[in-house]
């Protein structure tokens, strides 16, 4: 395809914008920014954190948030990732204005589909000289790293190996005809300084000598480089802003040498590399090791490996609520520099800004997610959590009216972090206890006890009124006139109706499971524990 590689120099092309499509200036100035994963496996929850930023700025600016598939590498493609990706965001509440599904001015959205436009540009830069067509085998490659130590394939090195500056025109062209593998190296000039102007890290420089003439494109596969196509990409989608992961700071000088190569440098993106997500101890990257190790789930959504069978857990599924992993997220690198915890998203769009986004890595706090979650589960309607729980109930075989499993989980919620705690901490309202806690009896069921139970249950009996207040003023006055200690009585009723010593208030857990099923569980743990 790239047959006339011309020896001149073209002239300065001028023109910024691709002819591709026509936008007007103003429409330049939006904001523009992109999630672009490649679906190699299941998104990390560091690429939802990457993804929480865009949109935070996005909204903030009244701009746009695409998503981008980058998918170039079919060598690291995974059968479900994209639809896992689709899924999560759709789970989090976080709306594209543009992706594969949705379409947009700018598609299509995933890069196997945009084959041709890699290809053009590809040209481009052949034309301009600013690349060159190698021919290297593996084998000669191999040979050439084995004998010189850190061999690079850059300046000092490419005028000794095959490619299109080497090779006369014509061997190059009738290599190309007899379809002989090639790719294409985009060709860094050395002594140069290549600034890349990050919103976080502030202006790093680098020297242009310790890049590498990277392969920008493949005849193998006739596919580009992850490097060309997310360049050639954030500039005909107009991305104003691309923000990352700090993994790919690396890799902004060359992105920004390609802008400058295809002529591109005055539309060229701010960049903002993000700080890498630490592990609790603080050294090194979160991996999801650390989160088998210590119990927490790495990936948004549950995955299962397409090619091993091997299962990840997941936020979704262990039970935290998409609002509390995006407060959490967003605090996993920034801060609003005030003592506010929680946000919503609107708040976080209006709060977020990248001169509070810390430069150093973010460590992993799993005390905070959960803190995070039973945040949002204090502020989510009871009736809404019952709803899972009424569920789990019938499951369990136990019929009860959603009021009472409403007013249950009103009770009890403040126990909780996750919604699938509630039976732990609410079996007792629906089924008397069969066993009691050893240590609770021994500490609170003694001696006179069993008398005193027998007395409270006669009261009890002759109760007409069984409201948890009214119950409260007859068991009080009782407990006085007797001499008792209230701490005791009340103890080991707690201990006859729940089995534990936990709970919420004891009148308001009778008054919920009744009159006739509060003595029943008393003459029950007289009968068993004396
Ligand atoms: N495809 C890259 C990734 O998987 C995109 C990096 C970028 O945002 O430029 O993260």
């Amino acid at each position: 395809m790239f047959h006339d590689q011309p020896a001149r120099k073209p002239k300065k092309r001028v023109k910024r914008i691709s002819e591709t499509h026509m936008i007007s200036d103003h429409m330049q100035q939006k904001t523009r920014v992109r999630f672009a994963p490649s679906p190699t496996g299941p998104l990390h929850i560091g690429g939802v954190r990457t993804a929480l930023y865009n949109y935070l700025y996005a909204r903030q600016q009244g701009g746009d948030f695409i998503l981008r598939i980058e998918d170039t590498d079919s060598a690291r493609f995974v059968p479900g990732a994209e639809d896992y990706i689709q899924e999560t965001f759709d789970w989090l509440g976080l709306s594209f204005d543009e992706s594969p599904l949705k379409g947009g001015p700018y598609g299509p959205y995933k890069q196997s589909e945009r084959k041709e436009i890699y290809k053009e540009h590809v040209r481009r830069l052949l034309e301009k000289g600013a690349a060159y067509i190698a021919f290297d085998t593996p084998e000669e490659l191999e040979a050439q790293r084995s004998q010189t130590a850190n061999f690079q394939y850059d300046a000092s090195t490419r005028m000794r190996m095959c490619n299109s500056l080497t090779l006369t025109r014509e061997e190059t062209a009738s290599r190309m005809q007899r379809k002989e593998q090639y790719v294409v190296r985009i060709k860094i000039e050395p002594d140069r300084e290549i600034v890349v102007r990050d919103m976080i890290r502030g202006k790093v420089v680098i020297h242009s000598s310790v890049l590498d003439d990277k392969v920008i494109y493949k005849s193998a596969d006739e596919l580009p480089t992850y490097h060309l196509a997310n360049v050639v990409d954030d500039h005909l989608m107009q991305i104003t802003h691309v923000i990352r992961g700090e993994e790919w700071l690396p890799s902004a000088p060359l992105h920004v040498w390609l802008y400058q190569s295809l002529g591109w440098e005055e539309s060229m993106p701010q960049f903002a590399h993000l700080p890498l997500l630490l592990k609790p101890e603080g050294n090194g990257k979160l991996s999801k090791r650390d989160g088998d190790r210590l119990g927490f789930p790495v990936f948004p959504l549950e995955w299962e490996d397409p090619r091993s069978g091997e299962r990840s857990s997941g936020y979704r599924e262990s039970g935290y609520l998409p609002e509390a992993v995006l407060n959490f997220l967003a605090f996993l690198g920034w801060n609003p520099g005030t003592a506010q915890e929680l946000f919503s998203l609107d708040e976080l769009a209006d709060a977020f800004s990248f001169d509070r986004c810390s430069k150093s890595g973010a460590k992993f706090d799993l005390e905070k997610a959960k803190w995070y979650n039973h945040q949002y589960i204090l502020q989510t309607p009871d009736c809404i959590l019952a709803e899972p729980f009424l569920r789990e109930l019938q499951e369990r075989g136990i019929v009860a009216p959603m009021e009472t499993v409403t007013r249950v989980v009103a009770l009890v919620k403040e126990r909780i972090h996750f919604v699938h705690e509630l039976w732990e901490q609410a079996s007792y309202f629906f089924v008397a206890p069969e066993s009691y806690e050893e240590k609770t009896v021994r500490k609170r069921w003694k001696e006179e006890t069993p008398d005193q139970m027998r007395a409270l249950t006669s009261l009890i009996r002759q109760m007409d009124d069984f409201t948890a207040v009214a119950q409260e003023k007859i068991v009080m006055e009782w407990i006085q006139q007797n001499g008792y200690h209230t701490g005791n009585i009340m103890n080991a009723f707690r201990l006859a109706v729940v089995g534990a010593g936990k709970g919420p208030h004891m009148f308001q857990i009778t008054e919920l499971i009744g009159k006739e099923e509060t003595i029943r569980r008393l003459e029950k743990a007289i009968d068993r524990l004396s």
